[in-house]
């Protein structure tokens, strides 16, 4: 075994195992989430991995970002292939192993990712124009400021350092191939790379030529190996998330919301009416909807992982149109950051976060036995959830089917159920609903408008 492939193996196995420990630190943040069955049809669910996640349909929906999106995503699809190879030459210390075996369709699957790559090139020129200078207005909201927008920049720029590792590598060994050096077995005139290798480095002599050719394979190498290890704690995490989150979207109808079993039969109750379902006897009130992540579902802790912070959403929230403070996207980067800190937390197993720390007997940080002092509302402000006109606009347009408006209805229900809180006019109206049957306080009035009527 030689020098570069002991190296190789040690770094791909030690960013395999950050990565590792990365994605089993999502998952396990997943899981802080209520169980909650899939309902629908398997195949209705499949059908939205095709069409929307494998599909794009949504993006679609504005044609230019959605082309120029389009060619990174297909060129990442594509360079897998590549990457595949590169593993295996690694390992064995060989060199493209794949050339000899399949002769013409090497050189046709290679030109591909060569044009793929040179189309996600410009996308991500774009990408970076758009997001820094041209300055579109759901890409520089205040909730970007900071970590996200750096984020955002960052992957771009590893694309573009990608994307020049493979130009590099290409170039350079199209060059030597020309020179007949040994160990650069033919891979045809590559669609790019047959051009654009003798005019980068055709006057290179052959020793550093090969030097160059090693440096764009490591540097493609280091990249790929960077953006595994990195994608667990970025935005970018949905280019794996937005298939599975696709795939355990709502299948209801936008506009249902999610039924209370509990509120629904007592209600039945007061009307007469048979409950369906049967309640349980509550010693003490229970907590109804959501105050930390414990009480959302595990479907909404994985929509906010695969959240691409987009903006889509907020673009369209008429709440944040007429100046409120509301920003659906907002909503899903607080509830992440928040799951991000109990996870740590948790993790840390520091017993400053049981809630039950003056026991004796040890115990373990899990959800009933976690309290750090803090819940979701320190992250979203009752001002946002309070401005959500539960429009499901947000929800529609999402691209990889992230439901914003019901983390923030099952919020207001703690608010409102829980805490017996929240806006003064609220308060009336529920009221008037529970004691009067009628918004305006006026059921007889309004009774005997019905009855006119009938
Ligand atoms: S449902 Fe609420 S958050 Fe979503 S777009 Fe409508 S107002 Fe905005
Ligand atoms: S919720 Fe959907 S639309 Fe909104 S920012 Fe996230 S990915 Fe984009």
């Amino acid at each position: 075994m030689n020098m570069q492939q002991l190296l190789f193996i040690v770094l791909a196995g030690s960013a395999g195992y950050l990565a590792f420990k990365g994605y089993k630190r999502i998952y396990q943040n997943i899981l802080l989430g209520k169980s909650a069955p899939l309902s629908g049809r398997a195949s209705d669910r499949w059908s939205n991995v095709l069409l929307v996640a494998f599909g794009q349909k949504k993006m679609f929906k504005n044609w230019i970002p959605a082309i120029f999106h389009l060619f990174i995503y297909v060129a990442f699809l594509f360079t897998q292939i590549e990457l595949f190879e590169i593993m295996i030459d690694g390992v064995f210390g060989v060199h493209r192993f794949f050339a000899p075996i399949l002769g013409g369709l090497y050189t046709f699957i290679i030109s591909c990712i060569e044009v793929l790559s040179f189309l996600a090139l410009i996308a991500t020129v774009v990408f970076l124009y758009r997001r820094n200078l041209l300055k579109v207005p759901r890409l520089v909201k205040s909730e970007l400021n900071g970590w996200p927008k750096l984020d955002a920049n960052l992957i771009l720029i590893g694309e573009l350092l990608l994307v020049s590792g493979i130009f590099t590598m290409n170039g350079a060994d199209s060059v030597l191939q020309m020179r007949d050096s040994i160990h650069y077995p033919s891979t045809g005139n590559l669609a790019i790379s047959s051009w654009l290798g003798p005019f980068l480095f055709g006057s290179l002599d052959t020793v550093l030529l090969q030097m160059v050719e090693r440096a764009g394979w490591w540097l493609h190498l280091m990249v790929v190996l960077g953006f595994i290890v990195y994608l667990p704690y970025s935005k970018h995490l949905h280019i794996f998330l937005a298939f599975p989150n696709v795939y355990i979207s709502n299948l209801n109808s936008r506009g249902k919301m999610q039924n209370m079993p509990e509120i629904m039969n007592e209600v039945k109750s007061m009307l007469g009416m048979e409950a369906t379902t049967n309640s349980e006897a509550y010693s003490e009130i229970p907590d109804f909807g959501a105050k930390d992540v414990f009480d959302l579902s595990w479907q909404n802790i994985m929509n906010a992982y695969t959240c691409t912070e987009c903006g889509r959403c907020t673009a369209v929230c008429p709440a944040n149109i007429t100046g409120k403070k509301l920003s659906p996207r907002k909503i899903m980067m607080d509830i992440r950051d928040r799951t991000e800190e109990v996870g740590r937390n948790m993790a840390s197993g520091d017993m400053k976060y049981a809630k039950n720390k003056e026991n004796s007997v040890p115990v373990t940080l899990d959800a009933q036995n976690y309290d750090d002092g803090k819940s979701l509302f320190d992250y979203i402000s009752r001002e946002e959830i309070h401005a959500c006109t539960s429009c499901n606009a947000c929800v529609e347009v999402c691209p990889v089917l992230i439901n914003p408006l019901e983390p923030i209805l099952n919020l207001r229900r703690y608010e409102i159920l829980s805490e017996s809180a929240g806006p003064h006019e609220w308060v009336q109206l529920f009221n008037a609903m529970e004691n009067g049957g009628c918004v305006w306080q006026i059921p007889a009035e309004r009774e005997a408008w019905r009855h006119e009527l009938t």
